[in-house]
């Protein structure tokens, strides 16, 4: 299938002041054939081509970007998502060891997948691609986080499901807590890989058990802000962004060691809602699992990245199930 051209992009980011628009989830969830045309999407995330007039783009596809009652992103606090430990699901993903192509939507900057899988028990799905957001669409119990990648996995039916994980900074090498309850510890093949743990902010306790990934725990605590862990995989990737600052333009990662990260964040848990895509067409039914477990980047790392994305996020929609904000909107002013 050929991709679809948005031939104005270079009008939205000069409007707009940086790169902006990239092609909505469903045309390019597929990876395209070697020296095929990355494409290039029409809508923004300021102006005009803004979140609030995406139904204006192409309103025959994009109607529910502002009627839908189960838009994403949401603000993920307690009683709007439900927790599903990572034993009930499974989550491969090979190591990229030749390398994966990472290319630049003018919306994001997204590395294509080479395999990986994410089984639950009514669906499989297959990794087609995971691409990155500046600052996080999601809260974290009300918190925005310095980026969130967004996994994205579709079944034969093309029904999708998201992995969404918070990326936030390293604070600098400061030492691992002491603190028994506050710092997970990690696993022995974390250990393996060379994770490194670094205290970030706890300003919630964990459950009375200790456990990060026990259902009742998270009933009474929406969101434990467990120790984020420094991703070798996201440096690795992001070292390359520089050479894809125009919207349009792909490169080459090096060997991607993918199964830290899947190691990683299934040392966690999900909170998980039925939702939508963030972008254009917002088809919902999109199954979300937004990790408990954090990844970090350096300070350098997200400047560097930043200087590239921009600004990439939507803002958080109503709760599940109420109704469409731009509607309330439509109804008051
Ligand atoms: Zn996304």
């Amino acid at each position: 299938m050929l991709p679809r051209l948005c031939l104005h992009s270079l009008f939205l980011a000069a409007f707009a002041g940086h790169a902006l628009a990239s092609c909505s989830y469903g045309t390019h969830l597929h990876p395209r054939a070697e020296g095929e045309e990355v494409p290039v999407n029409t809508f923004a995330y300021t102006g005009i081509n803004g979140p609030m007039n995406w139904v204006a783009l192409a309103p025959e596809t994009n109607s529910i970007c502002a009627t839908g009652m189960r838009q994403s992103p949401i603000n993920m606090v307690d009683g709007v998502f439900h927790m599903v430990p990572s034993s009930d699901i499974k989550l491969e993903i090979p190591d990229f060891t030749e390398g994966a192509e990472f290319e630049n939507l003018g919306t994001t900057v997204e590395v294509v997948a080479k395999g990986g899988s994410l089984q639950l028990s009514e669906a499989n799905y297959t990794l087609r691609q995971f691409h990155f957001h500046l600052p996080s669409e999601h809260l974290d119990n009300g918190t925005s986080i310095a980026m969130e990648m967004h996994m994205v996995f579709e079944t034969a039916e093309k029904d999708i499901a998201v992995i969404g994980v918070f990326i936030d900074l390293d604070n600098g090498g400061s030492p691992a807590t002491e603190d028994p309850i506050a710092t997970p510890t990690p696993t022995a093949a974390a250990k393996r890989r060379g994770f490194h743990l670094r205290r970030q902010e706890s300003s919630i306790a964990p459950s009375p058990t200790g456990s990060f990934g026990g259902v009742q725990g998270f009933l009474t605590v929406p969101m434990i802000k467990a120790p984020g862990i420094t991703s070798p995989v996201l440096e690795t990737v992001f070292s390359k962004v520089g050479e894809i600052k125009t919207p349009g333009t792909r490169t080459s990662t090096p060997p991607l060691a993918m199964g830290s990260v899947v190691q990683a964040i299934m040392g966690g848990s999900f909170q998980s809602y039925s939702g939508s895509l963030t972008t254009p067409p917002c088809k919902e039914g999109v199954r979300w699992f937004v990790a408990t477990q954090k990844l970090q980047i350096s300070t350098a790392t997200f400047e560097s990245v930043r200087s590239v994305i921009g600004f990439n996020a939507r803002y958080p929609q109503n709760t599940p199930g109420q109704p469409n904000m731009l509607q309330l909107a439509r109804a008051q002013v």
